[in-house]
């Protein structure tokens, strides 16, 4: 797993492949003309490219978002009620009842006891959602859960964007799934349950957050490996208040202030280890199952491609000068297996720096 970005898309397109099948996505480019050609160089008929503003799907994800609070919400009324009533203290119980967490009807209650416009109550009912707390259950008690429905054409649609901001590779193995499978997007914090609490609802709230989608194959997604686990130190954040200070103990490919080789290491045949211990290292090679078979040999191969690089650099030129080249053609993300080929740079260099000062020391 190396680092990634999600850069916002700036043209939507629609393409026709070779069976007849249409493409319809946003990608991101510099010009409409780059768009075509990546399009032709996949083989398909394009039939529009048009400028997109990201703001249109960030529109739909944020009303999306507020769907499933409420339901949310109106699932356990008996929970978020109560907040409801502590925010707007003349509510009666009576009122409450009325309302049974349906966001058309406190609107409606606001707009007649404040006089207000719709679109006044409206505003002000959703920054109360932005604001209630999820409950905190005593060690022990188990609450009833009932589950979320989720829409998934909004995130199908980043698919195709996050497959390219990835360089066509599964965020967290690095494999190039698009050949032999349609690939996933994937929730790094899981939308609707959490393996390692079983009273945790999931996180909801971050189901149609852009900065919580990356590109998956099968392997790392489903069977046996991440699935709906997500292991933190301490505390699950329940709600967003808490997000920011929850400390996963899986590797992100969005957060540059870990570096993923502080976490994992690799051995000579391409098999992974937690480094020194770390339990983000030893959860994420679990996980994200990235020893499973035929794994490890792709990215031996991938390290011995960067052994060629550089001895064939470092033929010509010096050792600063090929790790620095080679090391920044890696951190661009193109390359196959790229954490396992910046594990085998820094380890060739030492190598080469060794016997440089061996073969001196004769
Ligand atoms: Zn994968």
């Amino acid at each position: 797993m190396i680092w990634g970005n999600l850069e916002e898309p700036n043209f939507k397109f629609n393409a026709t492949d070779e069976q007849g099948y249409v493409h319809e996505f946003f990608c991101r480019a510099d010009s409409e003309d780059e768009v075509r050609r990546r399009l032709v160089r996949k083989g398909l008929i394009v039939n529009w490219v048009k400028p997109y503003s990201f703001s249109e799907w960030k529109d739909r994800a944020r009303k999306a978002t507020d769907k499933v609070i409420w339901q949310r919400i109106r699932n356990r009324w008996t929970h978020f009620g109560p907040q409801a009533a502590a925010n707007w203290p003349w509510m009666t119980a009576a009122d409450l009842n009325q309302i049974a967490g349906e966001k058309k009807k406190l609107v409606a209650l606001l707009q007649s006891h404040d006089g207000t416009s719709e679109d006044e109550a409206t505003k002000h009912v959703e920054s109360w959602t932005a604001s209630v707390y999820e409950e905190a259950p005593q060690p022990g008690q188990l609450v009833p859960k009932t589950a979320i429905k989720f829409n998934d054409d909004v995130w199908k649609e980043m698919k195709w964007h996050l497959f390219e901001q990835f360089h066509g590779k599964c965020a967290y193995c690095e494999s190039k799934p698009l050949a032999v499978y349609p690939g996933d997007v994937e929730h790094y914090r899981p939308k609707g349950k959490v393996d390692e609490d079983e009273n945790h609802p999931g996180y909801y709230w971050l189901a149609y957050d852009e900065q919580n989608m990356l590109p998956a194959c099968a392997s790392c997604n489903q069977w046996r490996a991440k699935l709906t686990h997500f292991p933190v130190s301490g505390a699950h954040s329940r709600d967003w208040h808490g997000v920011a200070a929850e400390q996963p103990l899986l590797l992100n490919p969005y957060d540059h202030n870990v570096n993923p080789l502080d976490h994992l290491e690799f051995g000579s045949t391409g098999a992974t280890k937690a480094r020194n211990t770390s339990p983000n290292g030893d959860n994420s090679r679990k996980y994200y199952y990235l020893d499973r078979p035929g794994l490890g040999e792709a990215r031996f191969e991938a390290m011995k491609l960067v052994e060629q690089d550089w001895n064939t650099r470092t033929l010509r030129g010096s050792i600063t000068e090929a790790y620095k080249e080679l090391r920044t053609d890696i951190l661009r993300g193109e390359r196959p297996y790229c954490a396992a080929q910046l594990w085998e740079l820094d380890r060739l260099r030492k190598r080469t720096i060794a016997e440089l000062s061996a073969a001196e020391g004769i």
